[in-house]
């Protein structure tokens, strides 16, 4: 086993026998990983976090080589509690739903660091007054992006004419489609989203701050990717469905 030190965002955490916390992190170094903290429940002075979900904490952890993902942490440093964004049920609903759906569509041990400086500036707009509309759509293309899940937003994805007008957003073909290519079910999308999405992708996201997007565009947005989320997702994000229930979608 080598030990390694690492900034990591907790993602999820579960009781583990009786005083272990059996914990999910999305690491700078490491992409995501699971470990086992030995005994934080019984003495939780020991260790200067209670890795509360989108915490941002320094580990260290022992990484084990053999016999499966689970290492072991064995420190655990608080950085920043993101105390602003807990403080509001819409904030907090929207930084649960960032780390659920990265949570869902990474893979374990796949070291991102462009990914985790998305989480960190999705969750410092969040803590100021920026809409958490706008934080969550731009969190979800740039998230895809560095996925390579982005779909074809420039070309029909069937005859490649560019830049068609109109153009229908088809999820399971994978982006746009021109008028006659288009297959039933495709979403009619404006200029003017396709323009914010492009846009999105190429900035980066402290540039993005000021930009505003007209209601049409914003609800264009957030049913094509929602329904590109859904696409991507075996089962529904247990944060959705209370941001449903609450009506913060
Ligand atoms: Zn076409």
């Amino acid at each position: 086993m080598s030990v390694t030190k690492t900034r990591a965002f907790a993602l999820k955490t579960q009781d583990y026998r009786d005083t272990s916390l059996l914990a999910t992190f999305y690491t700078r170094d490491y992409g995501k990983i699971r470990g086992i903290v030995k005994g934080i429940r019984e003495a939780p002075v020991r260790f200067s976090s209670t890795v509360e979900p989108f915490s941002l904490n320094e580990i260290l952890f022992y990484k084990r080589k053999k016999g499966g993902d689970l290492h072991l942490i064995t420190q655990i440093d608080l950085e920043d509690l993101f105390t602003e964004v807990r403080g509001d049920l819409e904030r907090l609903s929207y930084a649960s739903y960032f780390i659920d759906l990265l949570n869902e569509l990474v893979e374990t041990e796949e070291s991102n660091p462009a990914i985790f400086d998305l989480l960190h500036d999705a969750l410092l707009f969040l803590s100021t007054k920026a809409s958490c509309k706008r934080t969550a759509r731009i969190f979800e293309v740039k998230l895809f992006e560095s996925l390579g899940l982005m779909p074809e937003i420039k070309a029909c994805v069937m005859c490649q004419a560019a830049h068609p007008t109109p153009a229908y957003f088809n999820v399971s073909l994978g982006g746009i489609a021109c008028k006659n290519c288009s297959e039933s079910g495709g979403l009619p999308v404006s200029k003017g989203t396709l323009n914010f999405l492009e846009h999105v992708r190429r900035s980066p996201f402290n540039e993005l701050r000021p930009v505003k997007v007209s209601c049409e565009v914003g609800e264009e947005l957030e049913k094509i990717l929602r329904r590109f989320v859904d696409f991507h997702l075996s089962n529904k994000l247990r944060s959705v469905t209370f941001m449903e229930k609450m009506e913060l979608v």
